[in-house]
């Protein structure tokens, strides 16, 4: 059912290949994706790989990712983490969980985005949303990621752990909200147990939807239906249009 809601869910970091979806990763703390997209065509095309970040000008990445917030010590990871790569990997991010864990600052969540969506290995990503609403759902008990992380993997086959994790998060980020979840306009409310934690009323419920789901939205929702495969660009425009709120 959140495959029919979100035909169009996808990672929402821009990247052409591994090593620019590790650095937008590492970016994307505390801040928002489209921010991070807006910064990452300029870092990327001044160091396109992790030898040039590894020998850049601290001050200089500083400069470019400044918009994304602590960027003094994103500079610093980004670097670290490029020399990293470039002494124990020969400058090619590793392509397994086991080698990503061992880079500075990658734990299992950063890992598992860039395996699943830059090396097509399939992973369950765990952030917050992920985490909150497999609650929700029932699918496990744990609010440790690693526990749900494992949990979530024995419900699903391995093919449709990536894609489930983009759904999930875009059902968290625009229905199913931490403090108010907007039961009486979720999709997949029949089959929630949880169904009444937030508010059930359709037409208040409705009002809460976030994002091309919103009240007045209507259009930029069907465009996204009608162009699924395109739907990551017509959303960062209408999000860069709106000063940056990222879903
Ligand atoms: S019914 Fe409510 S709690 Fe369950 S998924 Fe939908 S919004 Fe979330």
């Amino acid at each position: 059912m959140l495959a029919e809601q979100y035909p169009y869910a996808h990672a929402e970091l821009d990247f052409r290949n591994p090593f620019e979806l590790l650095v937008a990763t590492v970016l994307s703390a505390q801040t928002t994706d489209v921010r991070v997209n807006q910064v990452t065509p300029v870092l990327f095309a001044r160091y396109p790989d992790a030898r040039s970040l590894s020998e850049a000008n601290l001050t200089d990445i500083e400069e470019i990712i400044r918009p994304t917030g602590f960027f003094r010590a994103k500079a610093k990871s980004l670097h670290t983490l490029s020399q990293r790569i470039v002494d124990e990997f020969d400058g090619v991010v590793p392509g397994t969980l086991a080698e990503l864990v061992t880079l500075p600052g990658v734990g299992r969540k950063t890992a598992n985005v860039v395996l699943g969506n830059a090396f097509g290995v399939p992973g369950i990503t765990v952030d917050t949303h992920f985490g909150r609403l497999a609650k929700r759902f029932g699918w496990t008990a744990s609010d440790d990621p690693v526990v749900v992380e494992r949990d979530v993997m024995e419900l699903f086959e391995p093919r449709d752990w990536t894609m489930l994790s983009h759904r999930v998060v875009f059902h968290g980020r625009r229905v199913c909200l931490a403090r108010r979840p907007a039961c009486g306009a979720c999709a997949v409310a029949t089959l929630c147990p949880s169904f009444g934690e937030g508010e059930t009323d359709p037409a208040k419920a409705q009002k809460l939807l976030r994002f091309e789901l919103a009240p007045g939205k209507e259009a930029l929702h069907a465009e996204m239906l009608a162009n699924t495969d395109n739907a990551a660009a017509i959303r960062q425009r209408t999000e860069s249009d709106a000063a940056g709120v990222s879903p």
